[in-house]
């Protein structure tokens, strides 16, 4: 694709996301048009020596699209109610990164003694094995997410339609099904996989790792930012999601291949 092109279809792709992914009307165009917004983002990434770019774009976005298309579902999550604070969380690197950043001075010396005590427990436990555990995520102050505005895609998606079942299950370790609105699920799935897609073509390290153990390598190394935007893979000693490839799943496989196909 020449630059001409290229500049155009980026215009286009712009518009098409300005609002936010339309998780009412799924669509692996629009999704496809959104990770090759963030993929030229990450060139401002790298350019700027700094995560922030992409980061700030891509968290901006997500909170149009939570307006603009969940804002109507009546879920029984909101701001302060942690019940699911307590279970295996994972990330991208680039949302680790993030998260990170936005600690400084000695609350980022209190955060980097926190996760690792919280390392000593949760360290090399499966997430099967974290689902056994009612262990709370070190990010939780006071029963509210300190880090509300940068938390993770996977925070923002795991949603219930009945508070009460949460609390069995993750302080009493019911083994009731937690209902969650198909549109949280594909806003989810939607962001983690443009995300993801972006990373992949420009060459970054882009499967999910598991919060506590990443953060922990984040905070006792500051070169980590540097390291992950020259392609480095400051996680590699992170504990796994299980799933931690999104392009293991041949669908998504298909929307990055179309996304990128003559780029
Ligand atoms: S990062 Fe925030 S929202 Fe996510 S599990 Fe931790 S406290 Fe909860």
């Amino acid at each position: 694709m020449d630059p001409a092109q290229y500049q155009r279809q980026l215009v286009q792709d712009r518009a098409h996301v300005a609002g936010g992914l339309n998780v009412r009307v799924p669509d692996g165009r629009q999704v496809a048009a959104l990770m090759r917004v963030l993929r030229d983002l990450v060139d401002v990434a790298k350019a700027q020596h700094s995560v922030t770019p992409l980061m700030a774009f891509f968290q901006d976005n997500i909170e149009k699209a939570d307006k603009a298309f969940l804002s109507d579902i009546p879920v029984a999550c909101h701001r302060g109610c942690a019940h699911c604070c307590r279970i295996w969380v994972d990330a991208s690197p680039v949302e680790v990164l993030y998260v990170a950043k936005s600690f400084s001075g000695a609350a980022r010396d209190q955060a980097t003694e926190t996760f690792r005590d919280a390392v000593s427990v949760t360290g090399g436990m499966s997430s099967a094995e974290r689902g056994k555990l009612v262990y709370p995520c070190p990010n939780l102050k006071d029963g509210v997410c300190s880090i509300y505005d940068v938390r993770p895609t996977v925070c923002r998606s795991l949603v219930s339609m009945d508070a009460s079942v949460c609390a069995r299950v993750f302080y009493l370790l019911s083994d009731e099904e937690i209902v969650s609105p198909a549109p949280n699920i594909l806003l989810g799935r939607g962001y983690r996989l443009a995300l993801a897609g972006a990373l992949k073509h420009a060459g970054l390290a882009h499967t999910q790792v598991e919060l506590n153990s990443s953060l922990d390598i984040a905070f006792s190394n500051p070169q980590a930012e540097q390291q992950w935007l020259e392609g480095e893979d400051p996680f590699a000693a992170a504990d796994k999601a299980p799933e931690d490839d999104v392009m293991a799943d041949e669908n998504y496989r298909m929307i990055y291949e179309t996304a990128f196909a003559g780029y």
